[in-house]
């Protein structure tokens, strides 16, 4: 196969009549496949168990996307113990080859790219838009790590020593335990899974329990790639019951985790626990929470930053770990910025995913739970500018919420709400938004909107955010351009889609020989 130089696929125009149709026409394909019956995954054998769990349509709250045989503590170690025979003889295949089943397996998704978008409407309410970005995001990790790990095989520089003939050489790590959420389904979930795999590992692969059909989708194309079986393993079930047998097995060598914060420092608590007959410290990567906060100076292109937020704060109803949920606007332009904003929240539509409604459901019954939860505290904390109710519609609908005059130290400037839900603070000037801007115990993304460049150069040094963007919005990283990951409590900032990444899942072998 040759091999072509990494480039970002590029995102479908769905304004163009022919994607379109071509999207709802693999909406009507997926839905005849609705309803089926998937089982676990363990070194290529299809395993039921006695409990089974479903995954629904947040749209249309009763519609079942399909039911998954459910996992239990018994098969996490089975599930460990046999991923690990199978990494005896994955690490000796060449990079090469394990390349190729990633730049298969993104040839693959290229070709049913409308059918898997489709599974993501469904499955979790995503716009055909962000959908499509998602499955472009997935098919970049796939070429990009590919490509990576091809550098990594490469002959690795080191300074030559008299009489001896030296090399580095980048070996992979063991069984790695692969978690990701539910709001990037397929991106996340095969960027996390492949890096893993191409990397030398094997995987065990414990998907959201809000997004399990995507996960399926996935184990499916890299079978289609022709990954040996046992490679990946697919264990569908409650991170709460299996969750803690997986990592906590000794013969788990990494967990490579995206979710949220309380779940990853347990993780990484669980983790640091050398059990009994393990023989090395288990590598954690954990991608955590977000508390996004966009600044907006008083030298700027208003029109330009009304639209960043709306965009940032509102795209995929506000779950994306990069979000802004907090702008902080100054003062000499507050009102008529706050003007601005509501004209263009209150364009916004709520309504079925699959008709392609600009905002679609939030993810399930409990975040919905959540957010309104979170409405209520903002209620009393700030004003109510537009939203702060749930939408028509029989599922989980909450209207674009923004409050106003929020004090930078309150629960809704705080903490990560994960829903639509934007809070505008006034700063009296940037020093002051800076100040605020870094307040949380999150440092995940961010953006700055400002004409002036030592405002500029201030803000590159003093914000603590691992994607910090200037006069753009601050959702929509891309592989290759903006590696991904933040500081403190949003994760030990793996940066995803960058020349760093892969490095986490392997380990540097140096050989000396005299000669
Ligand atoms: P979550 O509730 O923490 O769940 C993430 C994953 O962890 C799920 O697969 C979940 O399984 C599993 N899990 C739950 N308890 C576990 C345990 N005790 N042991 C092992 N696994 C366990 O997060 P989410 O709601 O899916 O995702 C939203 C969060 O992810 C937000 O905080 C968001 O900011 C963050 N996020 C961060 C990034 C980043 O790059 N920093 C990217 C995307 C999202 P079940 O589904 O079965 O519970
Ligand atoms: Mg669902």
């Amino acid at each position: 196969m040759r091999i072509k130089p990494f480039q970002n696929e590029p995102l479908l125009d769905f304004t163009n009549p022919k994607n379109l149709s071509k999207q709802k026409e693999a909406l009507k394909v997926v839905r005849q496949k609705l309803g089926k019956t998937y089982e676990l995954i363990i070194n290529g054998k299809k395993i039921k168990t006695d409990q089974t769990f479903n995954s629904y349509n947040p749209s249309n709250k009763d519609e079942i996307i399909a039911t998954f045989y459910k996992g239990t503590k018994e098969l996490a170690d089975f599930a460990v113990e046999s991923a690990n025979k199978t990494f005896q003889t994955w690490k000796y295949t060449p990079a090469s080859e394990r390349a190729n089943y990633l730049f298969k397996a993104a040839a693959i998704a290229r070709k049913r790219r409308f059918e898997i978008n489709a599974y993501m409407v469904l499955e979790i309410g995503k716009n055909f838009a962000e959908a499509d970005a998602d499955t472009a995001e997935a098919i970049d990790f796939l070429d990009f790590y590919g490509h990576e790990m091809l550098r990594y095989a490469e002959k690795q520089p080191i300074t030559p020593v008299a009489g001896e003939k030296n090399e580095l050489v980048y070996i992979p790590l063991g069984v790695g335990v692969v978690v990701p959420p539910w709001n990037f389904p397929f991106a996340i979930l095969v960027g996390m899974s492949s890096a893993a795999i191409v990397a030398g590992n094997t995987v065990v692969l414990k998907p959201s329990s809000d997004t399990p059909m995507i996960g399926k989708v996935f184990c499916d194309i890299m079978e289609e790639a022709g990954l040996p079986k046992g490679v990946l393993n697919f264990l569908p079930g409650s991170g709460g019951e299996v969750g803690d047998t997986l990592v906590g097995h000794p013969k788990t060598r990494f967990v490579s985790f995206t979710g949220s914060m309380e779940v990853g420092i347990h993780i990484n608590e669980l983790a640091a626990k050398v059990q009994p007959e393990q023989i090395w410290l288990k590598r954690v990567v954990a991608e955590m929470g977000g508390k996004d906060t966009i600044i907006i100076d008083s030298e700027t292109n208003i029109d330009s930053a009304v639209q960043g937020v709306v965009a940032s704060a509102f795209g995929f109803q506000g779950q994306k770990c990069s979000a802004c949920s907090r702008v902080v606007v100054d003062k000499s332009i507050y009102k008529f910025f706050v003007e601005k904003l509501k004209t263009e929240v209150d364009k916004i539509e709520v309504g079925v995913a699959e008709e392609n409604y600009r905002m679609g459901p939030v993810s399930n019954a409990t975040a919905e739970r959540n957010i309104l939860g979170y409405i209520a505290i903002g209620k009393k904390e700030g004003k109510l500018l537009c939203g702060g109710e749930k939408a028509a519609g029989n599922g989980y609908y909450i209207k674009p919420t923004v409050f106003t005059d929020i004090k930078p130290l309150t629960v809704i400037s705080q903490e990560e709400i994960f829903g639509p839900v934007l809070a505008v603070i006034k700063s009296n000037n940037f020093d002051d938004a800076l100040k605020i801007a870094n307040n949380t115990r999150y440092g995940l993304t961010g953006a700055v909107y400002t004409n002036n460049r030592k405002k500029i150069e201030k803000a590159k040094k003093e914000l603590l955010i691992g994607n910090l963007y200037f006069n753009r919005k601050c959702t929509g990283a891309m592989v290759g351009g903006h590696p991904f990951g933040g500081f403190n409590m949003s994760g030990t900032d793996s940066k995803a889609g960058g020349r760093d990444y892969l490095l986490l899942f392997m380990q540097a072998k140096l050989m000396s020989e005299k000669v």
